[in-house]
Protein backbone atom coordinates (compact mmCIF):
# COMPACT_ATOMS: atom_id res chain seq x y z
CA UNK A 1 0.00 0.00 0.00
CA UNK A 2 1.56 3.37 -0.81
CA UNK A 3 -0.60 5.07 2.09
CA UNK A 4 2.63 4.91 4.70
CA UNK A 5 5.29 5.94 2.41
CA UNK A 6 2.53 9.15 1.89
CA UNK A 7 2.27 9.44 5.50
CA UNK A 8 5.51 9.67 5.94
CA UNK A 9 6.46 12.42 2.67
CA UNK A 10 3.79 14.66 4.95
CA UNK A 11 5.21 13.90 8.56
CA UNK A 12 8.73 15.25 6.53
CA UNK A 13 7.16 18.00 5.00
CA UNK A 14 5.03 19.31 7.84
CA UNK A 15 7.34 18.50 10.58
CA UNK A 16 10.04 21.15 9.97
CA UNK A 17 7.11 23.74 11.28
CA UNK A 18 8.64 24.70 14.40
CA UNK A 19 6.18 27.74 15.04
CA UNK A 20 3.78 27.57 18.64
CA UNK A 21 4.69 26.48 21.59
CA UNK A 22 3.73 23.80 24.22
CA UNK A 23 0.42 25.02 26.63
CA UNK A 24 2.05 26.87 29.34
CA UNK A 25 -0.71 27.11 31.79
CA UNK A 26 -0.53 23.47 32.95
CA UNK A 27 3.64 22.84 34.12
CA UNK A 28 3.72 19.86 33.59
CA UNK A 29 2.54 19.75 29.55
CA UNK A 30 4.91 23.39 29.17
CA UNK A 31 8.00 20.57 29.65
CA UNK A 32 6.30 18.42 26.95
CA UNK A 33 9.01 17.15 24.20
CA UNK A 34 7.61 19.82 22.10
CA UNK A 35 9.31 17.66 18.76
CA UNK A 36 7.01 15.00 19.30
CA UNK A 37 5.21 13.92 15.89
CA UNK A 38 2.77 11.24 14.75
CA UNK A 39 0.22 10.40 12.36
CA UNK A 40 -2.86 7.37 12.56
CA UNK A 41 -5.36 6.50 10.17
CA UNK A 42 -7.69 3.68 11.02
CA UNK A 43 -10.38 2.64 8.61
CA UNK A 44 -14.07 1.40 9.60
CA UNK A 45 -12.78 -2.19 8.92
CA UNK A 46 -9.62 -1.62 11.67
CA UNK A 47 -6.83 -1.38 8.77
CA UNK A 48 -4.57 0.74 10.56
CA UNK A 49 -1.69 3.18 9.25
CA UNK A 50 0.68 5.20 11.06
CA UNK A 51 4.21 7.36 10.64
CA UNK A 52 6.14 8.96 13.14
CA UNK A 53 5.46 9.24 16.99
CA UNK A 54 2.11 6.64 16.70
CA UNK A 55 3.33 4.95 19.63
CA UNK A 56 4.22 8.06 22.34
CA UNK A 57 1.76 8.51 24.82
CA UNK A 58 0.11 12.23 25.57
CA UNK A 59 -2.94 13.12 28.08
CA UNK A 60 -6.14 13.17 25.63
CA UNK A 61 -6.88 16.34 27.59
CA UNK A 62 -9.86 18.37 25.90
CA UNK A 63 -10.16 15.36 23.22
CA UNK A 64 -12.13 13.31 25.94
CA UNK A 65 -15.08 15.95 25.82
CA UNK A 66 -17.06 14.67 22.65
CA UNK A 67 -16.54 10.62 24.40
CA UNK A 68 -17.81 12.54 27.53
CA UNK A 69 -20.73 14.47 25.69
CA UNK A 70 -21.50 10.82 23.97
CA UNK A 71 -21.91 8.60 27.56
CA UNK A 72 -23.84 11.91 28.93
CA UNK A 73 -26.23 11.28 26.12
CA UNK A 74 -26.56 7.44 26.43
CA UNK A 75 -26.89 7.36 30.55
CA UNK A 76 -29.49 10.17 29.90
CA UNK A 77 -31.31 10.76 26.34
CA UNK A 78 -30.48 13.82 24.51
CA UNK A 79 -33.11 15.62 25.80
CA UNK A 80 -32.15 15.63 29.50
CA UNK A 81 -29.00 16.60 28.24
CA UNK A 82 -29.81 19.10 26.05
CA UNK A 83 -31.59 20.96 29.19
CA UNK A 84 -28.18 21.27 30.30
CA UNK A 85 -25.84 21.89 27.69
CA UNK A 86 -26.24 23.48 24.66
CA UNK A 87 -25.30 23.54 20.86
CA UNK A 88 -24.07 26.62 19.45
CA UNK A 89 -20.78 27.22 19.00
CA UNK A 90 -19.49 29.98 21.73
CA UNK A 91 -17.15 31.63 19.07
CA UNK A 92 -14.67 32.08 22.34
CA UNK A 93 -11.29 30.70 23.88
CA UNK A 94 -12.11 27.00 25.49
CA UNK A 95 -11.60 28.35 28.87
CA UNK A 96 -14.17 31.14 28.36
CA UNK A 97 -16.50 32.12 31.77
CA UNK A 98 -19.44 32.00 29.42
CA UNK A 99 -23.51 31.30 29.86
CA UNK A 100 -25.97 31.44 27.07
CA UNK A 101 -28.00 34.64 27.33
CA UNK A 102 -31.55 32.92 27.82
CA UNK A 103 -31.45 29.32 29.38
CA UNK A 104 -28.40 29.89 31.64
CA UNK A 105 -26.67 26.43 30.00
CA UNK A 106 -22.82 26.27 29.06
CA UNK A 107 -23.28 27.19 25.16
CA UNK A 108 -21.60 23.46 23.75
CA UNK A 109 -19.77 20.14 25.63
CA UNK A 110 -16.68 20.86 23.90
CA UNK A 111 -16.11 24.41 25.83
CA UNK A 112 -14.92 23.59 29.71
CA UNK A 113 -18.26 25.27 30.96
CA UNK A 114 -20.04 22.40 29.04
CA UNK A 115 -17.76 19.56 29.07
CA UNK A 116 -17.64 20.21 32.95
CA UNK A 117 -21.39 19.72 32.75
CA UNK A 118 -21.53 16.90 30.76
CA UNK A 119 -18.72 15.06 33.00
CA UNK A 120 -20.94 15.60 36.21
CA UNK A 121 -23.85 14.07 34.31
CA UNK A 122 -21.94 10.62 34.18
CA UNK A 123 -23.08 8.14 36.98
CA UNK A 124 -25.51 8.74 39.65
CA UNK A 125 -26.16 12.18 41.25
CA UNK A 126 -24.39 11.18 44.42
CA UNK A 127 -21.60 9.10 42.78
CA UNK A 128 -18.06 9.82 44.21
CA UNK A 129 -15.34 11.61 41.85
CA UNK A 130 -13.93 8.30 42.05
CA UNK A 131 -16.61 6.68 40.85
CA UNK A 132 -17.39 9.21 37.90
CA UNK A 133 -14.28 8.92 36.84
CA UNK A 134 -14.15 5.78 36.73
CA UNK A 135 -17.13 4.81 34.74
CA UNK A 136 -15.68 7.78 32.46
CA UNK A 137 -12.14 5.63 32.07
CA UNK A 138 -14.00 2.53 31.02
CA UNK A 139 -16.17 4.41 28.87
CA UNK A 140 -13.29 5.82 26.61
CA UNK A 141 -11.39 2.66 27.39
CA UNK A 142 -13.79 0.82 25.54
CA UNK A 143 -13.89 3.38 22.37
CA UNK A 144 -9.68 3.01 22.52
CA UNK A 145 -9.89 -0.76 22.34
CA UNK A 146 -7.25 -0.97 25.52
CA UNK A 147 -8.05 -0.17 29.24
CA UNK A 148 -6.40 3.59 29.40
CA UNK A 149 -4.73 5.21 31.84
CA UNK A 150 -4.29 8.38 33.90
CA UNK A 151 -0.81 10.40 33.88
CA UNK A 152 -0.98 11.42 37.62
CA UNK A 153 1.79 14.05 37.42
CA UNK A 154 -0.36 15.95 34.71
CA UNK A 155 -3.86 15.29 36.70
CA UNK A 156 -1.46 16.65 40.09
CA UNK A 157 -0.02 19.73 37.92
CA UNK A 158 -3.36 20.50 36.12
CA UNK A 159 -5.46 20.02 39.67
CA UNK A 160 -2.81 22.43 41.64
CA UNK A 161 -3.45 25.10 39.01
CA UNK A 162 -6.99 25.00 37.99
CA UNK A 163 -8.40 28.26 38.87
CA UNK A 164 -9.89 28.99 35.72
CA UNK A 165 -11.53 25.67 35.78
CA UNK A 166 -12.70 26.44 39.54
CA UNK A 167 -14.02 29.37 38.77
CA UNK A 168 -16.35 27.91 35.69
CA UNK A 169 -17.39 25.14 38.11
CA UNK A 170 -18.19 27.56 40.80
CA UNK A 171 -20.40 29.00 38.04
CA UNK A 172 -21.81 26.10 37.23
CA UNK A 173 -22.95 25.64 40.61
CA UNK A 174 -24.09 28.65 41.45
CA UNK A 175 -26.39 28.93 38.61
CA UNK A 176 -27.19 24.98 39.22
CA UNK A 177 -26.55 23.73 36.44
CA UNK A 178 -24.36 21.50 38.44
CA UNK A 179 -25.63 19.82 41.64
CA UNK A 180 -22.53 18.50 43.28
CA UNK A 181 -19.17 19.96 44.86
CA UNK A 182 -17.77 22.37 42.14
CA UNK A 183 -14.05 21.09 43.69
CA UNK A 184 -15.46 17.40 43.04
CA UNK A 185 -16.38 17.87 39.13
CA UNK A 186 -12.89 19.62 38.77
CA UNK A 187 -10.96 17.20 40.08
CA UNK A 188 -13.20 14.55 37.98
CA UNK A 189 -13.07 16.21 34.71
CA UNK A 190 -8.99 16.93 35.01
CA UNK A 191 -8.68 13.38 35.68
CA UNK A 192 -10.38 12.80 32.21
CA UNK A 193 -8.29 15.01 30.75
CA UNK A 194 -4.90 12.84 32.29
CA UNK A 195 -5.67 10.16 30.50
CA UNK A 196 -3.26 8.91 28.71
CA UNK A 197 -3.53 8.06 24.65
CA UNK A 198 -1.31 7.58 21.67
CA UNK A 199 -2.15 8.78 18.16
CA UNK A 200 -3.19 5.06 17.64
CA UNK A 201 -5.29 5.21 20.57
CA UNK A 202 -7.61 8.43 19.08
CA UNK A 203 -7.47 7.21 15.74
CA UNK A 204 -9.05 3.87 17.14
CA UNK A 205 -11.87 6.28 18.97
CA UNK A 206 -12.39 7.94 15.53
CA UNK A 207 -13.03 4.99 13.57
CA UNK A 208 -15.32 4.25 16.14
CA UNK A 209 -17.26 7.26 15.63
CA UNK A 210 -16.29 7.03 11.85
CA UNK A 211 -18.30 3.06 11.82
CA UNK A 212 -21.27 4.25 13.56
CA UNK A 213 -20.38 3.76 17.06
CA UNK A 214 -18.94 -0.16 16.72
CA UNK A 215 -15.17 -0.21 17.43
CA UNK A 216 -13.49 -1.91 14.69
CA UNK A 217 -11.07 -4.09 16.51
CA UNK A 218 -13.19 -5.36 18.98
CA UNK A 219 -16.38 -4.99 17.28
CA UNK A 220 -18.06 -3.80 20.26
CA UNK A 221 -21.02 -1.49 19.91
CA UNK A 222 -19.72 1.13 22.03
CA UNK A 223 -22.35 3.90 21.30
CA UNK A 224 -25.71 3.84 19.67
CA UNK A 225 -25.56 5.54 16.05
CA UNK A 226 -27.62 8.52 16.86
CA UNK A 227 -25.70 9.65 20.31
CA UNK A 228 -22.75 9.44 17.12
CA UNK A 229 -24.80 11.57 14.79
CA UNK A 230 -24.85 14.35 17.81
CA UNK A 231 -21.89 14.13 18.63
CA UNK A 232 -20.51 14.33 15.39
CA UNK A 233 -22.79 17.34 14.23
CA UNK A 234 -21.22 19.12 17.38
CA UNK A 235 -17.83 18.24 16.87
CA UNK A 236 -18.56 20.01 13.48
CA UNK A 237 -19.29 23.30 14.24
CA UNK A 238 -18.05 23.68 18.16
CA UNK A 239 -14.93 21.22 17.95
CA UNK A 240 -11.89 23.53 16.94
CA UNK A 241 -13.24 26.45 19.61
CA UNK A 242 -12.52 29.97 17.69
CA UNK A 243 -11.10 28.59 14.97
CA UNK A 244 -13.91 26.12 14.22
CA UNK A 245 -15.03 27.86 11.20
CA UNK A 246 -12.00 28.46 9.90
CA UNK A 247 -10.96 24.93 10.04
CA UNK A 248 -14.87 23.43 8.74
CA UNK A 249 -14.45 25.67 5.62
CA UNK A 250 -10.89 24.93 4.97
CA UNK A 251 -9.87 21.19 6.34
CA UNK A 252 -13.85 20.45 6.42
CA UNK A 253 -14.15 16.94 8.67
CA UNK A 254 -15.62 17.12 11.91
CA UNK A 255 -12.53 17.45 14.27
CA UNK A 256 -11.56 17.63 18.10
CA UNK A 257 -8.37 19.66 19.23
CA UNK A 258 -6.96 18.69 23.13
CA UNK A 259 -3.81 21.06 24.59
CA UNK A 260 -1.23 18.36 24.66
CA UNK A 261 -1.67 18.75 20.92
CA UNK A 262 -3.65 16.06 19.18
CA UNK A 263 -6.16 16.23 16.80
CA UNK A 264 -9.05 13.30 16.32
CA UNK A 265 -10.76 13.54 12.75
CA UNK A 266 -13.84 11.97 11.30
CA UNK A 267 -14.85 10.95 8.16
CA UNK A 268 -18.24 9.18 8.71
CA UNK A 269 -17.86 5.75 6.86
CA UNK A 270 -14.80 6.02 6.37
CA UNK A 271 -11.58 6.53 8.25
CA UNK A 272 -10.64 7.70 11.85
CA UNK A 273 -7.50 10.27 11.64
CA UNK A 274 -4.93 11.02 14.39
CA UNK A 275 -2.42 13.33 14.75
CA UNK A 276 0.01 14.24 18.21
CA UNK A 277 2.33 17.45 18.22
CA UNK A 278 2.41 19.02 21.21
CA UNK A 279 3.12 22.49 19.70
CA UNK A 280 0.19 25.14 19.47
CA UNK A 281 -1.39 27.97 17.62
CA UNK A 282 -2.97 31.07 19.17
CA UNK A 283 -6.86 28.61 19.48
CA UNK A 284 -4.78 25.99 21.61
CA UNK A 285 -4.67 23.63 18.45
CA UNK A 286 -1.98 21.74 17.60
CA UNK A 287 0.45 23.78 14.43
CA UNK A 288 1.79 20.67 12.79
CA UNK A 289 -1.74 19.13 13.43
CA UNK A 290 -3.72 21.16 11.67
CA UNK A 291 -0.78 21.33 8.48
CA UNK A 292 -0.81 17.25 8.62
CA UNK A 293 -4.99 17.73 8.24
CA UNK A 294 -4.90 20.05 5.61
CA UNK A 295 -2.26 18.03 3.69
CA UNK A 296 -4.50 14.91 3.89
CA UNK A 297 -8.26 16.72 3.32
CA UNK A 298 -6.81 18.62 -0.19
CA UNK A 299 -4.61 15.39 -1.48
CA UNK A 300 -7.29 12.63 -0.29
CA UNK A 301 -10.31 15.11 -0.70
CA UNK A 302 -11.56 14.55 2.22
CA UNK A 303 -13.32 17.80 2.72
CA UNK A 304 -17.23 16.35 3.41
CA UNK A 305 -19.14 19.24 1.25
CA UNK A 306 -17.06 18.32 -2.02
CA UNK A 307 -19.25 16.37 -4.09
CA UNK A 308 -17.53 12.79 -5.03
N1 LIG B 1 -7.74 20.08 30.73
C1 LIG B 1 -7.70 21.24 29.88
C2 LIG B 1 -8.50 22.35 30.50
O1 LIG B 1 -9.53 22.08 31.07
C3 LIG B 1 -8.23 20.89 28.52
C4 LIG B 1 -8.23 22.06 27.57
C5 LIG B 1 -7.96 21.69 26.13
O2 LIG B 1 -7.41 20.64 25.81
N2 LIG B 1 -8.26 22.61 25.25
O3 LIG B 1 -8.13 23.50 30.46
Amino acid sequence: SPVPDYLHQILDECGGDNSGETADYIPELAAADPEVLGICISTVDGVRYEAGDAETEVSIQSISKPFAYALAIAQHGLEHVLDRVGVEPSGEAFNELSLERDSGRPLNPMINAGALTTHALIGDTGASADERFELVRQGMSAFAGRELQVDEKVYDSELRTAYRNEAIANMLRSYDVIGQEPHDVVAGYTRQCSLLVTARDLAAMAATFANGGVQPITGERVIERDVVRQVLSVMMTCGMYDAAGDWMSTIGFPAKSGVSGGILGVLPGQVGIATVSPRLDAHGNSVRGVRLCSRMSRDMGMHIMEAP
